[in-house]
């Protein structure tokens, strides 16, 4: 089955709360859901799958491997790889997995070997059909370098934070070259209201960005009559990455959804948007990655 381009993210989202939100967002129409082992709600997932009454076969899953390698923990081994990924499969019980990736390249801290013994154990679970692809997530050029240079088969996808204010616009034309295809997670961070209350590093925006963002996507919103996460949804959809928003709600979970019937955002509000990050000539202004609370994954390997 192919990669939507428009999949159901479930991070910050308990056994229970990902149980219902899998079946409205299946019920809504998605047809792919990303969760991870690091999640801890696999088997709300996939009991969320079964309720759905959606055939298996009709819906494309996403898991990640914990690879551990940081805050104390230890890399996992190749055999410790293939039995996370079999447990992942226990947990939400629905068959094989179409996608398995490494969330971080945590392991690579302890060796560049650490960090390829863990994408061999992938590709034993592709083999082995436990995982019908494999790929990786958070990984920089350096951890795909090490894997193209070991002359080991590529992931195809890495996972990674894209949205206007972090446009990875090197390692996007490094895997380009390479045939690593990228999948968006975390498209609406530049939002005001994004994760709320919740765990994020979206306090290194800083104020005076924070709002020029916000009025930038204000005045296109208005522009193209639609809500200001329908642009940045709108921006990822136009760049041709897929992306996985989350919601608890039902009513943004359906416009989220929506956002692939908008009419196009038009190459001037495309430019407006792309000034807004990636450091590219004329913009002055560098990515920030807000997801991840500590700062950026692929700098702490
Ligand atoms: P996101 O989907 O970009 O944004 C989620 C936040 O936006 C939530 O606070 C949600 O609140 C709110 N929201 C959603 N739709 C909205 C709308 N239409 N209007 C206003 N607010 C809206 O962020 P994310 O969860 O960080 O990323 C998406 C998925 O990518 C994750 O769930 C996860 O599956 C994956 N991910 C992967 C990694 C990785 O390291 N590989 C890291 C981060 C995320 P409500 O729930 O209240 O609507």
């Amino acid at each position: 089955m192919e990669l939507p381009k428009i999949g159901y993210g479930t991070y910050l989202m308990d056994s229970a709360a990902s149980e219902l939100g899998v079946k409205n967002a299946l019920e809504a129409g998605y047809r792919h859901i990303d969760t991870a082992q690091g999640y801890e709600n696999e088997a709300g997932v996939g009991a969320g799958m079964k309720a759905s009454g959606v055939d298996r076969g009709e819906v494309f899953v996403t898991t990640k491997l914990w690879p551990g390698g940081k805050w104390g923990q230890r890399a996992l081994t190749y055999e410790e790889v293939v039995e996370a990924g079999e447990k992942s499969l226990k947990e939400l019980d629905c068959g094989y997995l179409d996608l398995y990736l490494i969330h971080t390249p945590f392991a690579f801290a302890s060796g560049k070997e650490a960090g390829l013994d863990q994408w061999r154990g992938c590709l034993a679970l592709k083999k082995r059909g436990i995982a019908r692809q494999v790929g990786v997530s958070n990984f920089n050029q350096a951890h795909l370098s090490a894997i193209y240079e070991a002359r080991m088969e590529m992931p195809l996808y890495n996972q990674l934070e894209i949205h206007p204010c972090c446009q990875q616009r090197q390692l996007l034309a490094f895997m380009e070259e390479r045939g690593v295809k990228a999948i968006a997670y975390s498209s609406l961070a530049p939002l005001g209201s994004w994760r709320e209350g919740q765990d994020s590093g979206k306090d290194r925006m800083g104020k005076e960005r924070t709002e020029i963002v916000g009025s930038t996507l204000k005045k296109i919103a208005g522009e193209m009559d639609a809500t200001e996460p329908q642009v940045l949804l709108r921006w990822a959809l136009e760049k041709g990455y897929p992306i996985l928003p989350k919601s608890t709600n039902v009513g943004r979970m359906k416009l989220n959804l929506r956002v692939g019937e908008m009419g196009e955002l038009g190459k001037e509000n495309m430019e407006l948007l792309d000034a807004l990050g990636g450091g590219g000539e004329g913009t002055g202004v560098e990515d920030v990655c807000l997801a991840w609370a500590f700062g950026d994954p692929a700098a702490a390997s």
